[in-house]
């Protein structure tokens, strides 16, 4: 993203008559801040998103989906700065040096914090990597990919008996898919579209800590605090269109300051209620029990386990 700045003086540092050089100007709020300053703003603006939403509590444990990238290890670590009880966990989707690198920035931060994240192995559970898997179903890989990484985070926080599961989606994530959903009325997605997703039909409670930040203010802050993260893309990862509404949403953006979060948060306010309301009809009707793995299900047999039978029958698309 990388918006160019005139460097300026710290704003909180001046009215205390200090002159400190700005780390970051952030137009949608005119506001400069110098490394201490914006540090403090940041995990301020986490722990109130967490608390607007009524998120999660201090006392619940927090499993954190991490990839590797700026995005989620900078959640795992900011939660565990602002001393809630936040663990990681990396599914290692086999995909080459990506996969690798990003398991070793999840292990670095894991050394970091004092904690050792959860890891699975998609070849162990599944029986084969992303790459042959994907061969297996219809769909971009990562409608596959999407998949599957969610029934493992309901399962193994079901397991391991976390209530609230943690994702790194920004500001710019959710402002752009909420554009391409809307241009596309995307109905079934915008009766889901909000940080947090209550915990029901055997799903654990789903929360976007990050929801406020854009991905500028993550990556000054990750490169600030020293989280590791890999800077390289998913060699898989279909996603001109993401760039492109992403593209979008930022030349709206710099046309008229402050459009990215008004556009999200008033729609929050404003329209999500009466999409909420008709959630029911929107949503998957009803879930039962996968007959093989007894994971919730629209299906008598879930996608992971037809997925399992495929591979072992051989049978590819
Ligand atoms: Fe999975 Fe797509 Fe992300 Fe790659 S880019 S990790 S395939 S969701
Ligand atoms: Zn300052
Ligand atoms: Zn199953």
């Amino acid at each position: 993203m990388g918006r160019k700045f005139k460097k300026k003086l710290c704003q909180i540092c001046k009215q205390k008559g200090l002159r400190k050089e700005s780390v970051i100007y952030m137009k949608e709020h005119r506001l400069a801040l110098c490394k201490e300053h914006f540090i403090e703003w940041f995990e301020k603006r986490v722990k109130e998103t967490i608390k607007e939403f009524k998120m999660f509590s201090p006392s619940e444990k927090v499993l954190v989906a991490v990839s590797g990238g700026k995005d989620s290890q900078t959640l795992w670590y900011v939660l565990n700065k602002l001393g809630y009880n936040a663990d990681g966990f990396f599914i290692n989707l086999g995909i080459g040096d990506y996969s690798e690198e990003s398991l070793q920035k999840v292990k670095e931060l894991g050394k970091i914090l004092g904690k050792e994240p959860y890891i699975v192995d998609l070849k162990e559970k599944v029986g084969a990597p992303l790459p042959v898997l994907k061969n297996f179903v219809l769909g971009t890989a990562c409608s596959v990919c999407g998949r599957i990484k969610r029934y493992h985070f309901n399962k193994i926080a079901r397991e391991l008996g976390y209530r609230v599961v943690a994702t790194g989606h920004n500001l710019d994530d959710e402002s752009s898919s909420l554009l391409a959903n809307l241009i596309n009325w995307n109905l079934k997605y915008l009766a889901r579209k909000y940080p947090v997703l209550p915990e029901e039909k055997g799903f654990p409670r789903k929360v976007k800590p990050l929801v406020k930040l854009t991905e500028e203010q993550i990556k000054t802050y990750a490169d600030l605090v020293g989280v590791p993260y890999t800077n390289r893309s998913c060699p898989l990862g279909d996603t001109a269109n993401l760039h492109f509404y992403k593209h979008l949403m930022e030349e709206i953006e710099n046309h008229a300051r402050g459009t990215k979060y008004r556009f999200y948060f008033e729609f929050l306010k404003k329209v999500f209620p009466i999409f909420n309301t008709l959630k029911e009809e929107l949503v998957e009707g009803e879930l039962q029990k996968c007959k093989i793995c007894g994971e919730p299900s629209p299906s008598e047999i879930c996608f992971v386990c037809r997925l399992k039978e495929r591979l072992q029958k051989k049978e590819t698309h």
